[in-house]
């Protein structure tokens, strides 16, 4: 007999600093692609990223059946635990581009939303599935109207 599938979300925010470079463009290419993101500054000659920061928020929503005896797919605190130590330990007040991998001293992984999106499945795809439950959407907020998703798939 085949069981019911239900999905839970859980929301968590972080403040996170970065900057968008391709060390393969030179520097006013850069600054017409990813403009003032580069952290290159028009008025400034010197070829310094000058970061800056976001309040991201990212939404998560996974899939299971319902357990008997608890009622739940996962417990929202046990969620909220994996998001703590997958998520926030390593963006939150972070320096994304020097400080969190993979993109520390990665110039050629661009810290876009999309990208993010990409490492954040594959940190918490295996700790989803030790709860016996499967990732299903992940939405990353840069700003409160862009925004980008997720859901595992490969072309
Ligand atoms: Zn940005």
């Amino acid at each position: 007999m085949s069981k019911p599938i239900v999905e839970i979300t859980k929301e968590i925010t972080f403040e996170a600093a970065h900057y968008l470079h391709n060390p393969q463009w030179d520097r006013a290419k850069n600054l017409e692609v990813f403009k003032k993101c580069s952290g290159f500054r028009k008025d400034d000659p010197k070829a310094i990223h000058y970061p800056h920061g976001h309040s991201y928020r990212l939404r998560v929503t996974i899939k299971g059946s319902v357990h008997s005896e608890t009622g739940f797919v996962m417990d929202f605190k046990v969620l909220k635990g994996i998001l703590e130590k997958e998520i926030f330990d390593r963006l939150d007040h972070r320096f994304i581009n020097k400080e969190t991998e993979p993109f520390k001293n990665n110039l050629k992984f661009q810290t876009t939303v999309e990208n993010l999106l990409l490492v954040i499945w594959k940190w918490l795809d295996p700790a989803i599935k030790r709860e016996k439950a499967a990732l299903y959407e992940i939405t990353l907020w840069e700003t409160p109207t862009s925004f980008a998703t997720y859901r595992g798939n490969k072309a």
